[in-house]
């Protein structure tokens, strides 16, 4: 029997012994009303709900008390980068990007939880800002010049002021945007700033529509005129195979010439809503549809099977071997959310799920406490050793406190609740629509007016079906609008028991009735096995939303050497290794994904970890001898179809997110040739 084992250090007494509330505690909160875009800016396809209004039930409330007693909980407590002597606190240290990055996750998790801890240390950064601000209008510590880490501190700020009404942080926010726009030229936006434009130009919208201050699309338009233009380099597209430091001008401690910063995962990920949101103000149809150009390029040059685009800090091209970082997975999740407000395109949710449901988890140890810079999808050992990166160092896939480099260990946070967030929206004529599927209540007002609240119980991405409840404050007649995922072939709706018709894959299925309390809606996605085709007609296995990955015995090894930063406790560094062998080839017919067979598990208080993982499939698989290790990665993936000798074996497969050693793209063999 294969060793699977669980990195246990912090788990005692993580979770209370018994059962967790499986809905969320504050079901008396009064219902939170979204705001539309204001004239002229475009209409939203979709309008978000401010944060609070979607709350966290069953597996993902779970999930987000992982977090809050993992890393997110206590990093303040002994990291000095968000410590007591921050810049962003008053103090003399770390006084750029890294304070507000764990904001803009604190925030969200703290109120989504409800946890008075957390929301106790996240109001301690939230009033330093408000309460330090300049009579000229600047925020944060007087040290910092960069235009680039007060766009973080804003998001968290706008989140802040969703939940709890705080007076003063509009106000804070207009003299912040007329200083920006007073001093926006002489000290125009620079470096990092320039290709992150979006994140003040959501903001700045974000104000605009709760001021109507017209000298807010003054600013847009400077921004604009000052970013990088991230429709052109889509367009264009030059980077079409994986990057290396000397052909980007890559040097040890040295400015990133704007090729690197165009080829930069991070920034990649940040861009994906520029031209989306600049639409709003533009009007012009070809930055509202630039998304779809963009993911279209990432896809087809660096694509992976969990949904993200290779970046090992630059672009990496197709090889499962190459890594993505993970600030580029949870920007990328927010970025794609904003998208989807301005297409309202089904697919970009499809994507949503895809990243969030996969490459998020996997990149975590099961208990939240250490946390990968580069995840691959076929990761095969994780150690401290000079990989093919194309630019990142030996620590880059370990799990640590802070591998490689420290900006995720600041920006992980706000992955899972910015998702809960995003899991309902508002239909521009007053209805709902579950966008992603998790377990969740969402409590709002339709219709204009009318109350609602919506529970959500199901066991999805693990389980096929979802179980509305509707409870609106008086009848009332409003859309309510179903995510079909394009996957999902012959899903079915039912009201109260009776089947409504229109359920089409790839888009959302809309129910106009008038509603009543207690009125119940029963989806079901049927999640048939299914394969992918990946680099060098590599196959993956998927089921839903989720990809799965090779189930491998692990051994995780703490490191107490070798760092370039060692964690100081509780913060820990692991080195992985594999105790069962990984270099197989599938046996699977790839149209129809036959002879895979599914077996459904409890979900427990740990889905993301191999023990815990709620869904199995079984395959069947050769040996490929010839394959083996070159740099601690899976070496040269061979071309499918591939042939092999060696016997059949029955392989297990669990979510990719819950394996932290996997191979995920597989040769496909020839089962006509050799074997048994
Ligand atoms: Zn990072």
């Amino acid at each position: 029997m294969r060793t699977l084992i669980l990195p246990v250090v912090m788990i005692t007494g993580l979770i209370a012994q018994g059962s967790p509330p499986e809905r969320p505690a504050t079901a008396d909160r009064p219902p939170s009303a979204p705001t539309f875009n204001r004239q002229p800016l475009r209409a939203e396809a979709l309008v978000p709900l401010p944060l609070g209004a979607v709350r966290p039930a069953g597996w993902l409330q779970r999930q987000l008390q992982i977090q809050a007693a993992g890393l997110t909980g206590h990093l303040d407590e002994f990291w000095p980068d968000v410590g007591k002597n921050s810049g962003w606190l008053g103090g003399t240290g770390e006084s750029w990007e890294r304070g507000p990055y764990f904001v803009d996750g604190l925030v969200p998790l703290a109120y989504l939880l409800g946890d008075e801890r957390l929301i106790a240390k996240a109001r301690t950064w939230v009033e330093w800002t408000l309460t330090h601000q300049g009579q000229d209008g600047r925020i944060g510590p007087p040290q910092n010049t960069d235009w680039w880490p007060n766009m973080v501190m804003l998001k968290a700020l706008t989140q802040y002021q969703e939940v709890t009404g705080d007076p003063r942080v509009i106000p804070l926010m207009q003299r912040y945007f007329a200083y920006h726009l007073a001093n926006g030229r002489k000290r125009p936006l620079q470096e990092w700033a320039s290709y992150r434009w979006a994140d003040e130009l959501v903001s700045v919208i974000w104000l605009y529509n709760r001021t109507g201050d017209t000298s807010l699309l003054d600013l847009a338009r400077l921004l604009h005129q000052q970013g990088t233009d991230w429709k052109r380099h889509f367009a264009g597209f030059p980077f079409k195979a994986k990057t290396t430091s000397e052909q980007l001008g890559v040097k040890p401690g040295g400015k990133l010439p704007d090729r690197a910063m165009l080829a930069h995962g991070v920034n990649n990920a940040m861009a994906l809503k520029t031209n989306g949101l600049w639409s709003f103000v533009s009007g012009d149809p070809t930055d509202r549809d630039a998304i779809h150009r963009a993911l279209d390029v990432l896809d087809r040059y660096h694509g992976q099977p969990n949904g993200m685009f290779s970046a090992d800090e630059h672009y990496a091209g197709p090889d499962p071997s190459q890594g993505v970082e993970l600030c580029a997975v949870v920007e990328a999740l927010f970025s794609l959310q904003h998208v989807i407000r301005v297409t309202g395109d089904a697919a970009l949710a499809d994507r949503v799920e895809r990243i969030a449901f996969n490459a998020l988890p996997a990149t975590f140890s099961a208990d939240m406490w250490s946390h990968q810079y580069d995840q691959q999808p076929n990761q095969v050992m994780c150690t401290l050793a000079k990989r093919a990166w194309s630019s990142n160092g030996p620590e880059a896939n370990l799990f640590g406190l802070e591998p490689n480099f420290g900006c995720c260990t600041a920006n992980l946070h706000q992955g899972w609740p910015k998702l809960v967030q995003s899991l309902w929206m508002l239909t521009p004529d007053q209805g709902l629509a579950a966008v992603t599927y998790a377990p969740s209540e969402v409590r709002t007002v339709v219709a204009g007016d009318i109350a609602v609240t919506i529970t959500e119980e199901t066991g999805y991405p693990f389980r096929d079906t979802v179980r509305l409840e509707v409870s609106p404050a008086a009848p009332v007649s409003f859309p309510l609008l179903l995510r079909i995922p394009a996957w999902a072939a012959n899903a079915s709706a039912h009201v109260n028991g009776q089947a409504v018709q229109g359920t089409l894959a790839g888009g959302f299925l809309r129910i106009d009735r008038r509603w009543t309390a207690g009125d119940r809606v029963a989806l079901t996605l049927p999640m048939t096995p299914r394969t992918s085709t990946w680099y060098r007609d590599s196959v993956a296995l998927e089921r839903g939303p989720l990809v799965f990955s090779l189930r491998l015995g692990e051994d995780w090894k703490k490191l107490t050497h070798g760092m370039k930063k060692p964690a100081a406790p509780p913060g820990v560094d692991w080195e992985v290794r594999p105790t069962t062998p990984w270099n197989y080839g599938l046996v699977v017919d790839p149209s129809a994904a036959a002879g895979v067979k599914v077996r459904e598990l409890p979900i427990g208080d740990f889905p993301f970890s191999p023990m815990g993982a709620p869904v199995e499939l079984t395959v069947t698989g050769r040996r490929m001898p010839e394959w083996t290790l070159v740099d601690g990665s899976a070496g040269p993936l061979p071309q499918s179809p591939a042939a092999s000798g060696s016997p059949d074996e029955s392989l297990t497969f669990i979510p990719y997110g819950s394996a932290k050693l996997r191979v995920t793209a597989f040769p496909r063999i020839d089962a006509s040739k050799g074997g048994k």
